[in-house]
Order: C-alpha cells, then sequence, then structure tokens
C-alpha cells in the first residue's frame, strides 16, 4: 500500500517510482540509507540502540518489524520475541516500552486468538511495570483494534492505542476515547485510504490532529504526540502550555533517525521525548516503506554509491 505521505511531495513522484524499482536493489546498497532507521536485525542491536537513546534522556518504544501475519505459528514466534524484549528491559533496566502491530499477533487472522496474545503479554509487562501501545495499521483493522484495545484496557491499564489523524472517523474515535482515561498515540496516519473514509489534503490532516490533540489533552488522557511536522510540534507546545498539561500527561514521539535535530530540540526544551525504535530480520521490507515516505533518501543512496561512501 502508498503511504499517505508520498502524495505531499506530489512534484517528486519520479523518485517514488525510483523508490519501487529499489525494492528489487541489493540488500547492502539499501542498508546502507536503512541503519539510520533500524536498530539492527537483532535484538542485541535493539538493546545497544535503546541504551545510547536511554544515556541521552529518551525513552525508548521498542517495535519487532513484521506485520500480516499468516499463521497462529507466525504469531506465536512474534509474541515470544515481544516476551523476551520484556525479559531484557527488565534485567537490564531499559527505559522502553513495545509498540506492536496487532496483525502481528494475529488480529487480521483471529479476533480472539489476538485478545488472548494480547492479554499474555500485557500480562507479562504488568508484573514488569511496562507499557504495551497497539499501532494501528490499515482502515481495515481500525474498529477492531479500537474494539481489542477497550476490552484489554478495562483489564489492563499499561495499554494504549493510536488515532490516525488522516481518518474521517478520528474526531469521533477521539470523543469516545477521552470518556476513560485513555492512553493514546495521534500520528497522521501512514496509509493511504480512500477520500471517503480519509483526508488527503496536508492542511485537513494539520486541522483534524491538532482538534484530536485538543480533545484528548482537555480531557486528561495521555497523549504521544507522535510527528516530525515543525507546525504540528509548534501546535502541539502551544496546548500543552494552554492546558497546562503536565509532562507526565504527554510525550513528543519520533521515529528513530527521522530529524533527529527536532527531537534533541524538545529534550533540550524539557519535553519528553520518546524514539520508536524498530528492528528485526522483515528491515528491507520497512525501509522500502520510509523510502516511499521520503524519497530524497534515494538520492542518499545514489551520492553513497557513486562516491563510494
Ligand atoms: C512514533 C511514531 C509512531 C507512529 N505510529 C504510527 C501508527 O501506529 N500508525 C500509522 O499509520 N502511522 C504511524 N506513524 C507514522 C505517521 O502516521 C506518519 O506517516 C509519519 O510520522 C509522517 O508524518 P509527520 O507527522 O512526521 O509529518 P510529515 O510532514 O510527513 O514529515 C515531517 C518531516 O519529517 C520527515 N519524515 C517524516 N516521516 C518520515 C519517514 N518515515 N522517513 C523519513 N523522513 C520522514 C519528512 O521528510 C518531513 O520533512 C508513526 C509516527 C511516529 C513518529
Amino acid at each position: 500500500m502508498r503511504s499517505l505521505t508520498t502524495e505531499y511531495h506530489s512534484g517528486k513522484e519520479g523518485l517514488a517510482v525510483i523508490s519501487r524499482v529499489l525494492r528489487v536493489a541489493p540488500r547492502k546498497l539499501v542498508w546502507q540509507v536503512a541503519r539510520r532507521y533500524i536498530a539492527g536485525p537483532t535484538l542485541v542491536d535493539a538493546v545497544a540502540t535503546i541504551r545510547s537513546l536511554n544515556d541521552v534522556g529518551f525513552t525508548t518504544a521498542v517495535s519487532y518489524l513484521g506485520e500480516h501475519a499468516t499463521t497462529l505459528t507466525d504469531c506465536d514466534q512474534a509474541l515470544h520475541m515481544y516476551q523476551e524484549v520484556l525479559e531484557l528491559i527488565r534485567t537490564l533496566r531499559l527505559r522502553a516500552s513495545l509498540s506492536v502491530k496487532p496483525s502481528q499477533l494475529g488480529l487480521k487472522l483471529h479476533y480472539h486468538a489476538f485478545l488472548d496474545r494480547a492479554g499474555a503479554l500485557l500480562a507479562q509487562a504488568e508484573s514488569l511495570g511496562t507499557f504495551v501501545r497497539w499501532d494501528m495499521e490499515d482502515a481495515s483493522c481500525t474498529h477492531c483494534t479500537l474494539e481489542a484495545y477497550r476490552a484489554l484496557q478495562r483489564r489492563y491499564p499499561n495499554t494504549g492505542v493510536v488515532l490516525q489523524a488522516s481518518l474521517r472517523r478520528s474526531l469521533e474515535d477521539a470523543r469516545r476515547l477521552s470518556a476513560t482515561p485513555a492512553n493514546v498515540r495521534v500520528c497522521k496516519g501512514a496509509y493511504r485510504e480512500p477520500a471517503d473514509i480519509a483526508h488527503h489534503r496536508r492542511e485537513a490532516i494539520r486541522q483534524g490532529y491538532v482538534q484530536i490533540l485538543r480533545i484528548l489533552l482537555r480531557a486528561g488522557c495521555f497523549v504521544g504526540i507522535a510527528t516530525h511536522d515543525a507546525v504540528l510540534i509548534s501546535a502541539a507546545k502551544r496546548l500543552i502550555e494552554m492546558y497546562r498539561v503536565p509532562p507526565t500527561q504527554y510525550e513528543f514521539e519520533v521515529l528513530l533517525g527521522v530529524r533527529p535535530e527536532r527531537a534533541q530540540r524538545l529534550l533540550a526544551d524539557g519535553h519528553p521525548v520518546l524514539v520508536y525504535v524498530p528492528f528485526g530480520q522483515q528491515w528491507f521490507e520497512y525501509s522500502t516503506r520510509r523510502f516511499d515516505e521520503n524519497p530524497q533518501l534515494l538520492w542518499t543512496i545514489a551520492r553513497a554509491t557513486l562516491l563510494g561512501r
């Protein structure tokens, strides 16, 4: 599925085409650029990245790459990996939580099979004092993910969900979530959805984003402000000030390697900042999606190839 942000760079469609060509490029070449966005293929790589981020004041959310499990065996494999991550978080005293794609634990295969696995993960996370957020995937998952979140949150308070500002339904979802003390990450949305259910214009998405933030912050929800957009970061800061939101009730959230200077500045200004740290063997698929979102990165690859660095 093409990313929504590709649309923002409408003048760069040629680069987006190259991005698709890159899907068949040598992995070694793609890794030259991808390594900025991914901790590495192994859990050891993830731990090293988390430690270095923790050392300078960032908290982290660990994401094991992979989605759309096609068998329950795949789901169990992902569950075991996340359980291993939780154990390491405890043993090494890392400032880290989990960010999990529900389809990885079977949401698209069998709703109750997903709930069982999600419950097992949350029970372990709760006993270790850690938090699990359910990423939001394409629009076919929105309803089930929110339903599952509500069901799980009744038993496990250490869980959160995501709203995508590009979806037209998200304003209403924000109102519903604000009735309970929900924990919500707000992002623009990474999936291109049809116009009857999603905004495509940058300004409409920004407007929706700010409205959702306003609803959730006013209601006293914990809000993860996930964006690298300077306009939205400024709007969020104004709302935080206006509603006197304490730093225990929000955090800015960024993707590893994306606009690191903005994250540093937020941290230096005293805001809590979380970095999303993906790791795993499926780094190639994750990276080609990043190139779709930011085709300029392809020039970096071209330069590295031509100049040998
Ligand atoms: C912590 C975090 C968690 C997220 N979780 C989800 C989720 O659960 N579900 C979901 O649908 N989406 C998720 N997203 C992605 C989000 O929906 C957007 O697609 C993405 O963040 C880009 O939007 P932006 O607000 O940063 O603004 P943009 O205007 O797209 O970006 C602002 C600037 O940052 C750069 N930039 C932004 N994103 C990237 C990137 N990926 N690679 C390279 N450069 C980039 C752009 O070049 C631009 O200059 C998440 C994002 C973050 C930061």
